[in-house]
């Protein structure tokens, strides 16, 4: 049309956007402050390949990398009834479930899957904390109570990896009754004698913490992960104290009792097994490929006749 549509906008939106393709490309760790190659990152599993600081991985990047041959299946949650409170805050609810949605791609903060981790078949739910803090909500319940029927129903173990920071306040008390809902999820599993094994990552706080995260029969933590109910300056206000250096630190929790693993990311599938496996009352897995099939003995060639 004219010299400016022409020219000018395209040249300023050229300087812009590469301006922007570097940044894109390259991720600051929190921890170290070493630039990552987004790609050299998502291979280490987003962990820092300088100062081994975990950093956030959604549940489906976590299975991907997790499952043989990054195949897994979905499991169908149902649907709750949507913004039973007319919740508002700056926003609408059904609002920020729709960019949440844009955001991650996900349906909601909690991914419920099946497949097998070298050979070993499990059920597994990932929580999101991308999604709205990974909050607990109806349907975080009803993917917990889903998964555990998954499993009870294929007679598999339960793998759930936690990342909240509470209940999802714009359900109000619906969201707080998923804590004994997903009890009693746990609670069939234990009956059915299925192993239920927790992986807290960064950060699991809030009623997730005081229910389903901490049932499990055997705890692990990625290392540095925050655990814990309520904040550390909301305790430090009550008690009047000097909290330690690390509390409420996987590490210290460990030391205090509460887990029984800090697993680096990368050590996690192989751990993941070897419990599961002793658990089912399994051989150990076979770690890498399976033995090539013996060579059929082939008929000698007939000799050349001279
Ligand atoms: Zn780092």
């Amino acid at each position: 049309m004219n010299w400016i549509s022409n020219y000018v906008r395209p040249t300023i939106n050229s300087l812009f956007s590469r301006r922007e393709v570097p940044e894109n490309l390259w991720t600051k760790c929190d921890e170290c402050g070493t630039m990552l190659f987004h790609r050299e990152l998502s291979d280490n599993l987003n962990v820092c390949t300088s100062c081994n600081h975990h950093m956030a991985i959604t549940a489906r990047d976590r299975f991907k990398a997790m499952f043989d041959g990054g195949i897994f299946s979905e499991v169908d949650v149902p649907a709750p009834v949507a913004d039973p409170l007319h919740f508002k805050d700056q926003k609408k609810y059904p609002d920020r479930m729709k960019a949440a949605v844009k955001k991650t791609g996900e349906k909601e903060a909690m991914l419920v899957v099946e497949g097998e981790i070298l050979r070993t078949p499990i059920v597994a739910a990932g929580q999101d904390f991308s999604f709205m803090g990974g909050s607990m909500s109806m349907y975080v319940g009803n993917a917990i109570i889903a998964a555990a029927e998954r499993a009870i129903e294929t007679g598999r173990p339960l793998v759930l990896f936690s990342a909240a920071g509470g209940a999802r306040m714009q359900e109000g008390i619906l969201g707080l009754m998923q804590m004994p809902r997903t009890t009693i999820a746990v609670e069939m599993l234990k009956e059915a004698g299925l192993p239920y094994i927790v992986v807290l990552t960064h950060p699991t706080t809030g009623g997730v913490t005081a229910s389903y995260a901490m049932l499990g029969d055997v705890q692990i933590a990625e290392p540095n992960a925050l655990i814990g109910f309520a904040g550390a300056r909301v305790i430090e206000q009550t008690i009047r104290e000097k909290l330690p250096e690390g509390f409420q630190r996987a590490e210290y929790l460990l030391d205090h009792g509460m887990l029984d693993r800090v697993t680096h990311r990368k050590d996690m599938k192989g751990e993941l097994v070897t419990i599961i496996r002793m658990l089912m009352g399994m051989p150990p897995a076979v770690q890498g490929d399976l033995p090539a099939p013996e060579p059929v003995a082939e008929a000698e060639p007939a000799e050349p006749a001279k």
